[in-house]
């Protein structure tokens, strides 16, 4: 099923995000917990593409598992930056050839070893080069990724939204946003991008960190902002780990409450391979989702 049809529908939705293994020894642990997450039946599921590509040929196994046991609809992350044009059309190939037809296009962040290189001659600078060779195909549904607290490498909001747009004119179908702490800036980001005639669906992406280790990580890779009642759970909770899980999926399932509440209707939680942070969420919201648990 294409991830758009889903996110037109006239429900809620909620869909959980998972990473491939590093290596084939971890692939049944691996296994075991996606599988765990798919048996919650979300709206569908993501699984990342290793940073670099490295875990390439995992994020397809993983999705093409999924999808035939559980049949929960997949979307299969693909980043472009540091790979050939032969590699990436290979990867799209596979992916049809394998039933996957939604791609989150993405262009992957620079390593200190790519930045090195010389720009111009990359098959890849910029994802909507990816998205239009997708777009080309004609089969793929096709999601992007947005930044409602701007892009690192992006000088401004500004210049950040005019790129996001030539993205989604490229064909991107829907976008999903890098994690957010404070539905404001949700709000704000939504209202800029709707003004710059951005109409496609937004997810909002929402990280429950429901470890103290985790929240050094998730800025450092987000740069997002976090709010004082956020730093105060942390500080209050950080120390005592299930006390500290419980306070990371009350945080997140009241963040995702507050989005429906105000009319966000597709939400995606980055539940990072963690089936009972996910069942966690999706039960406090089953009566909001209209499942039953
Ligand atoms: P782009 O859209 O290409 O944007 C990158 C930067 O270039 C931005 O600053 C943008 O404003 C600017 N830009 C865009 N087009 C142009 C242009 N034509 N000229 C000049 N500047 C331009 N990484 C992974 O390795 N694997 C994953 O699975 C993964 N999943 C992700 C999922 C989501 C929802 C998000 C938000 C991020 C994910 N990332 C993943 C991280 C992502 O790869 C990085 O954030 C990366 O730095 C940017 O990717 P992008 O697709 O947004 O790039």
């Amino acid at each position: 099923m294409r991830i758009i049809d889903i996110l037109n529908q006239d429900q809620m939705s909620l869909s959980f995000e998972v990473f491939p293994p590093k290596k084939e020894t971890s692939f049944e642990s691996v296994r075991i917990a996606t599988e765990e997450i798919a048996t919650l039946k979300p709206a569908f599921m993501s699984v990342t593409y290793g940073a670099g590509g490295g875990t390439s040929e995992y994020t397809l196994a993983v999705a093409k598992n999924i999808k035939e046991k559980y049949n929960v609809p997949m979307l299969a992350h693909l980043t472009c930056v540091s790979s050939d044009r032969e590699t990436v059309r290979r990867r799209i190939q596979d992916m049809k050839d394998n039933g996957i037809t939604n791609v989150m296009a993405l262009r992957g962040d620079l390593t200190p070893e790519l930045e090195k290189t010389d720009r111009s001659k990359w098959d890849y600078r910029y994802a909507v080069e990816l998205i239009r060779e997708l777009k080309k195909d004609g089969s793929f549904c096709i999601g992007g990724a947005c930044y409602p607290e701007i892009h690192p490498e992006s000088a401004n909001q500004r210049e950040d939204i005019r790129f996001l747009k030539e993205k989604v004119d490229a064909g991107v179908d829907f976008l999903t946003t890098q994690m957010v702490f404070d539905n404001n800036l949700f709000f704000n980001f939504l209202y800029k991008i709707r003004e710059a005639g951005i109409t496609v669906p937004v997810l909002p992406g929402i990280m429950p960190i429901t470890n103290a280790n985790q929240v050094e990580r998730a800025i450092k890779l987000s740069g997002a902002f976090m709010p004082q009642r956020f730093r105060a759970m942390v500080d209050k909770f950080g120390s005592n780990p299930d006390a500290m899980k419980q306070a990371g999926i009350a945080y997140a399932t009241d963040q995702i409450i507050d989005l429906y509440a105000n009319g966000i209707t597709n939400v995606h939680v980055y539940s990072m391979n963690k089936p009972e942070v996910a069942e966690g969420i999706q039960r406090n919201l089953s009566s909001i989702l209209g499942n039953t648990f």
